[in-house]
């Protein structure tokens, strides 16, 4: 545990020691992490060109309004597009004021996972439908804020621990099929500190059925992360919020089968792998060695 503390924090210290970068290796490392890594799969992002100009153009993909990002001025700006699980594998087209931009959809086969868990949160109760109901709004609206005065910087990990189970998990409870698995779990004890992975505002907190103790982080232009089971809320609904602070602390509550965080992270109301928003390093490496 002490060693797995002290990865942490050194882990962390390598994360907010980015600011005073030197090295001509780690200043092109910074350039690269200024866009989102691109995966043109259901669940990943499509970084679309959308021509030059001296103003930042409005893109949309489904009528959500895009991020739109230049982090170099001699190349195009950029839509960064959160392309949904559910979306089908083809073409897909974003909107840029009367000019449509096409990119192709690969498809991806994620894995199946069977999960028994508690009946009441398979077979609902009509009262703990109306409650999933309300709260899936609630939700819905959160995933949906839209702030355009905040600029991109990519994501630390939120905490250190196993990831127990990858983003985009076709999922069964009980053998009944469920929505896949919309974010990441990482397995931790109960009370592990959650830090915020980038600068944001708080703008929902709350118990829910199926998350438990939640927050929900709006890091602007549409990318918004989200924080579940938690055992404790540490921060308050419009409170901001600066990478590497408290929002809370891991725990079990809602449809768990054991305590962990379940970090998902949204482009565009678009739910996407949570990997291909962190600095690179952090991500590929994460990608290749925490999934299997
Ligand atoms: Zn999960």
């Amino acid at each position: 545990m002490v060693e797995l503390i002290q990865g942490v924090s050194q882990f962390l210290m390598s994360v907010f020691a980015a600011g005073s970068i030197q090295t001509s290796a780690e200043v092109n490392q910074l350039q690269q992490s200024e866009l989102p890594l691109q995966q043109r799969i259901p669940g990943g992002v499509a970084i679309v060109p959308i021509g030059y100009g001296l103003k930042q153009p409005k893109a949309s993909f489904n009528n959500n309004p895009l991020m739109v990002l230049r982090p170099d001025e001699q190349k195009p700006w950029q839509a960064v597009v959160g392309i949904p699980l559910g979306q089908a594998p083809g073409n897909a087209e974003i909107k840029v004021g009367n000019k449509t931009y096409r990119f192709e959809v690969k498809d991806f086969a994620y894995k199946e996972q069977r999960l028994t868990v508690n009946k009441k949160h398979v077979s609902l109760s009509k009262e703990n439908l109306q409650r999933v109901t309300q709260e899936k709004k609630q939700i819905t609206q959160a995933f949906k804020t839209f702030s355009k005065d905040r600029s991109y910087s990519p994501f630390a990990w939120p905490l250190a621990g196993q990831v127990s189970s990858p983003f985009g998990l076709k999922r069964f409870f009980n053998d009944k099929p469920r929505k896949p698995h919309s974010g990441l779990d990482i397995a931790a004890a109960t009370g592990t500190p959650i830090l915020a992975p980038a600068d944001g505002k708080v703008i929902l907190t709350g118990d829910f059925f199926f998350n438990g103790n939640s927050v929900f982080v709006d890091h602007g232009q549409g990318l918004i992360s989200m924080y579940c089971h938690l055992n404790s809320i540490e921060v308050k609904n419009g409170e901001s919020v600066t990478a590497g602070d408290r929002l809370g602390t891991v725990g079990a509550t809602g449809r768990v089968t054991g305590p962990h965080l379940h970090w998902s992270v949204s482009l565009n109301n678009a739910r996407v792998n949570p990997l291909l928003l962190m600095a690179p390093l952090q991500g590929v490496a994460s990608l290749a060695d925490k999934e299997k």
